[in-house]
């Protein structure tokens, strides 16, 4: 074990942060589109002097930093805004029309990139190697975490942590749970085929609306008779539309749904019977169908001993009053692949304020309290310090 880091608050020159986050938050990039996001962080991990590699899985860029014999610990930002008008008055809001950082992932790459300069700057005080995954298309499925993992962003990793700026939690709490905390969501998109008619001869058709009905009716036995009463799962029929007026048998009926789960025995289970009884609905009333059954990400599980190790890295980083506890919850996120691969941990950092920052994520006039990103870089040093047993971070004002 080495000793304690000492930095000065002047050391972190925090005030870089902030400008990389508004910059980038003038500039916003749609899921798959971040080429300038991508060509700007590796500018900055080159002016650091730190190895970069651009082109992984899309517009992802790794930042390496090897220095000697020891651990290898992964840090994870995504980096990708959202199709959403920006509403906010204040003069970093987004130039980009209906392009808009409303999740925060522009606070996430400048603090990565803050905690980058920082371990490059004091390599003498740890061993070992570190990577800085900066990771595209988090919030469109497929998403950028598998196809970096595809590039072998994760080759000989110990662990990876990942950290989310979390506005629904104050600035000064940080949170994370064993076990299941962010939900798999997989879509569907059902479309029934029948046949057509005058409405008052049904005898002549067959009605995709009624079975469409019966199908939504139907379904909803799934999460209450199949699934286990201890097991949280959700299935949305959140779209049908069918015919265009009153006394027209409609041909087709379309109906999309959203199924969100925790266990996998129960995803698998949900998506068997939606299938079995689409499939028995249909044959019932005569009718056929298509299903799409578009798999989306899987939930996000933190093993218990990373859980832990993350409680008491911000105990000792930063005090008792900062661990704060999280619910699960149905929002989705891609770092569940990384923890599908590796030990790790997905962390809240308390990024709400009772000013600007009260909006939820994905809110057009969302944004954060900006010194929650001095708490989340501090965060990834700290971990990454304690995987590698190079001592812990104190930061002095
Ligand atoms: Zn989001
Ligand atoms: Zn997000």
């Amino acid at each position: 074990m080495m000793d304690n880091w000492n930095i000065h608050l002047m050391e972190w020159h925090f005030e870089d942060t902030i400008q990389w986050r508004r910059h980038l938050h003038m500039n916003p990039e749609l899921s798959y589109q971040e080429k300038e996001t991508s060509a700007f962080i590796a500018q900055k991990l080159l002016e650091f002097g730190i190895d970069v590699k651009t082109g992984i899985g899309g517009y992802g860029v790794v930042g390496t930093i090897y220095n000697g014999e020891g651990p290898i610990v992964a840090l994870r930002a995504d980096m990708d805004a959202l199709p959403i008008q920006d509403e906010k008055a204040c003069e970093y809001r987004s130039t980009v029309m209906d392009v808009m950082h409303a999740c925060g992932h522009d606070g996430h790459v400048a603090s990565l990139l803050s905690a980058a300069r920082l371990l490059n700057q004091h390599r003498d005080k740890w061993k070992g190697e570190l990577r800085f995954i900066f990771q595209p298309a988090e919030e469109v499925s497929p998403g950028g975490a598998q196809a970096m993992i595809k590039e072998g962003v994760l080759k000989g990793v110990d662990a990876i942590y990942g950290v989310h700026l979390w506005a629904p939690l104050k600035l000064g709490q940080i949170a994370t749970r064993e076990g299941a905390m962010m939900a798999a969501v997989d879509d569907f998109n059902l479309t029934i085929y029948g046949r057509g008619g005058h409405g008052g001869i049904p005898n002549a058709c067959i009605d995709t609306v009624v079975i469409g009905a019966a199908i939504v009716q139907q379904l909803q036995s799934i999460v209450s008779r199949n699934v286990s009463p201890l097991e949280p799962a959700v299935i949305t029929v959140g779209s049908i539309q069918a015919g265009s007026t009153q006394n027209v048998i409609a041909d087709r009926a379309v109906l999309k749904g959203t199924i969100r789960s925790f266990n996998p025995e129960v995803r698998e289970l949900l998506r068997a019977r939606l299938e079995t009884m689409v499939e028995h609905m249909c044959a019932m009333y005569g009718a056929t169908f298509q299903l799409d059954y578009k798999v989306g990400y899987p939930a996000v599980v933190n093993p218990a001993a990373e859980a832990a190790r993350v409680e008491r890295v911000v105990r000792e980083t930063f005090g008792e009053e900062y661990v704060a506890a999280t619910e699960m919850m149905m929002p989705a996120e891609d770092f569940s692949y990384y923890l599908n691969e590796i030990p790790g941990c997905f962390v809240f950092v308390g990024a709400g304020n009772d000013e600007g920052a009260k909006y939820p994520h994905h809110h057009p006039r969302f944004d954060i309290e900006e010194q929650a990103m001095l708490h989340a870089s501090k965060l990834l040093i700290a971990l990454a310090l304690d995987v590698l047993s190079s001592g812990n971070i104190v930061i002095k004002k």
